[in-house]
């Protein structure tokens, strides 16, 4: 009945897509399973610590706005090697690169750089910017589409700060019923993300996450200092509730910088009893867009 409202109400949904592209998922749990990247507009944060002595902000993101007349499309823009890796994806001189595109469009789009042109064992991966921003509204509408049925696992890589609408959590509570697997990919931004702690670390979204689906936890260490913030971070996810798996992965959206650090972050992992995540992106295609 639900599902059939939400339907109604959304014929016409429409989401504005940043990238949408096919590629070996490089991070977390499905790590080298062939997925499809839909890559939505917008984030709640900036990141622009990443990579940066603590304190400080990239202007990386900044500068390569000044020159957007020059940049066709997502592939023509330059890589960065401080601030978030996908910027383009909520910097407002970008969002002309990103349209609007109605669900049934985007089924035909997805359904056409699949392999086989239909779902086999492919994974969806819903990313951003933040995917669970206001489009939560729509993702019923292009999930339930005929094209979409064979899909059976689907990831929200998110930061982990938004809480599911009561419509949308209602309409992932019935994917069990429906053999689909969900997982939410969280990417919970610590204070070398430039993020404040109290606006990026908020455990009580992501247990509801676990409510509906599989979630587990996803730092991005680059110091000792990281590492320890993530510890801090994991208690209070835990004395909260949570019960998912813990990721450490490198910093370093260039080669570069992750091959920096790759290394000791997997000894920080082994030394925590926490998993480490790669980001094979990098390594095997240079972060680039696209991939
Ligand atoms: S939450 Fe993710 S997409 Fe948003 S600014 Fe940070 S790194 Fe970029």
């Amino acid at each position: 009945m639900l599902i059939t409202n939400l339907k109604k109400k959304n014929k016409m949904s429409k989401i504005k897509i940043a990238e949408l592209f096919y590629s070996i998922q490089g991070e977390g749990r499905y790590m080298g399973v062939p997925s499809v990247f839909l890559r939505v507009f917008g984030c709640n944060f900036k990141c622009a610590g990443f990579g940066m002595p603590r304190g400080e902000l990239s202007t990386e993101a900044e500068e390569i706005s000044k020159r957007v007349e020059f940049f066709k499309d997502y592939k023509e823009l330059p890589l960065v090697s401080t601030g978030c890796d996908s910027y383009a994806s909520w910097h407002p001189s970008f969002k002309h690169l990103s349209p609007n595109i109605d669900t049934d469009s985007l089924a035909d789009q997805i359904c056409s750089i699949l392999p086989k042109k239909t779902w086999q064992d492919e994974h969806l991966v819903i990313t951003g910017g933040e995917p669970l921003l206001g489009w939560q509204r729509s993702y019923p509408d292009l999930l339930n589409h005929p094209k979409m049925e064979a899909l059976k696992e689907i990831t929200f890589e998110t930061n982990g700060t938004q809480k599911l609408t009561p419509e949308f959590k209602e309409y992932l509570s019935d994917w069990n019923d429906w053999n689909r697997e969900l997982t939410f990919s969280v990417s919970a931004k610590l204070p070398c993300s430039g993020e404040k702690w109290e606006d990026a670390i908020k455990p009580e979204v992501v247990c509801e996450y676990e409510e509906v689906g599989t979630a587990y936890l996803k730092f991005v260490i680059a110091t000792e200092q990281d590492f320890a913030d993530a510890e801090c971070a994991v208690a209070a996810y835990r004395k909260a509730g949570f019960k998912g798996h813990v990721y450490l992965m490198p910093v370093g959206g260039v080669e570069s910088v992750y091959a920096l650090n790759n290394r000791a972050v997997a000894d920080m992992a082994m030394k925590a009893g926490l998993r480490y995540s790669d980001r094979l992106q990098v390594p095997l295609f240079k972060n680039e867009w696209g991939t």
